[in-house]
């Protein structure tokens, strides 16, 4: 990344910074938490401590990093090394990302590229390409995949709330501002949990290693229909398998399968269980795209392709070295498969230069 670049980036995200200072979503009990950031140069700042959220926001004003970070956990010393920091808790935390969820429009956006000669193709992406350069995935972004996304996070809702108990007004659910959604649940139940705890309920909730695989399709093979039983996935399996066998042309064992599979949520199991994580702070600017961590109020309304693109649309000349298609604010850019200058408005600009695949000219 060359100097121009840099420059023009770091000026993006402080103007987004100065103006949108009120959008950053400051946890409670902020002199407990440890901060992180990730500077345009590359690198992390770890084990940061502010007394309050001006000190906080002069920092991040002052640094304009690239990606700006928080822990869920609180500590009695937030900036002493991991295994001195007296751990007093921390909130309980999903990630929900598209590129994890399996949609068949992947086929059509997500390739590999060689960083030397822009030589790109489908995936699996070979170990180098022809001319020796590294072989590197790109992972595109469409509708489908963000609704995909969307309706996984509506799924991680519903386990919250008809499984566990949770108040739906303890759920912060944001936008990641890439391709997924974080969801904060403030539910002091959950603060004390170990990794291991949290691991049981990651996996409840992505339906892995169900135990009641087994047991629920022998229980339904001598059960008329008479709709949905029990709690939990129970209801969930019966309640699925009591619509649909009448007509079913497969096995009790794949109806079964299929109803897990259509409730799961696919969120990211180390992202939960990990106690000691410093993770994007909400309101700030995601590092490889310029869009904000939005907080959503209401999920049926929400567009991810609209409310967090908040840089502003004033038009950059940029060199595209590679880029398959850009799609932000429901309109594309490019494919750029050669190195051409264009004039793009700053959000798309920045989406594309944070990834390295251009520079400022
Ligand atoms: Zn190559
Ligand atoms: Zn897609």
């Amino acid at each position: 990344m060359n100097e121009a670049t840099l420059g023009f980036l770091r000026q993006a995200y402080r103007e987004y910074y100065f103006k949108g200072a009120d959008r950053i979503d400051f946890p409670n009990e902020i002199g407990a938490r440890e901060f992180g950031y990730i500077p345009f140069r590359g690198g992390m700042v770890r084990h940061l401590s502010f007394k309050n959220e001006g000190e906080a926001l002069a920092e991040i004003l002052k640094q304009s990093p690239s990606s700006v970070y928080c822990s869920n956990a609180r500590y009695e010393y937030p900036t002493s090394p991991i295994e001195e920091k007296g751990w007093l808790g921390a909130e309980l935390i999903f990630d929900i990302d598209a590129t994890d969820i399996p949609t068949s429009c992947k086929k059509g956006h997500d390739l590999w590229y060689c960083e030397k000669c822009h030589t790109y193709g489908r995936l699996p992406r070979p170990q180098k390409c022809k001319c020796g350069g590294s072989a590197v995935e790109f992972h595109g972004t469409c509708e489908v995949c963000l609704d995909a996304a969307k309706e996984h996070a509506v799924r991680v809702v519903g386990f919250l709330v008809d499984d566990f108990g949770v108040d739906i007004k303890a759920i912060k659910l944001y936008f990641s501002g890439n391709r997924g959604y974080h969801l904060h649940i403030f539910d002091k139940r959950f603060d004390i949990l170990d990794q291991q705890a949290r691991g049981e309920i990651a996996e409840y909730i992505r339906g892995s290693s169900l135990p009641l695989t087994q047991s629920i399709t022998s229980v339904l093979r001598h059960r008329p229909p008479s709709g949905a039983q029990g709690v939990g996935w129970t209801k969930r399996i019966t309640g699925y398998v009591d619509e649909r066998r009448q007509d079913y042309g497969g096995t009790l064992q794949k109806l079964v399968s299929e109803a897990i599979s259509s409730q799961r949520a696919l969120i990211d199991s180390s992202v939960t269980t990990d106690v000691h994580r410093v993770f994007r702070l909400g309101g700030t600017l995601h590092g490889d795209t310029g869009m904000a961590k939005t907080r959503v109020e209401s999920i049926d309304k929400f567009d991810p392709q609209e409310e967090p693109v908040v840089l502003s649309s004033k038009p950059t000349k940029i060199r595209v070295d590679f880029y398959p298609r850009l799609r932000i604010k429901h309109s594309d850019f490019g494919p750029f498969t050669r190195p051409e200058t264009v004039e793009l408005p700053t959000y798309a600009a920045v989406s594309i230069l944070t990834k390295g695949l251009g520079e400022v000219v």
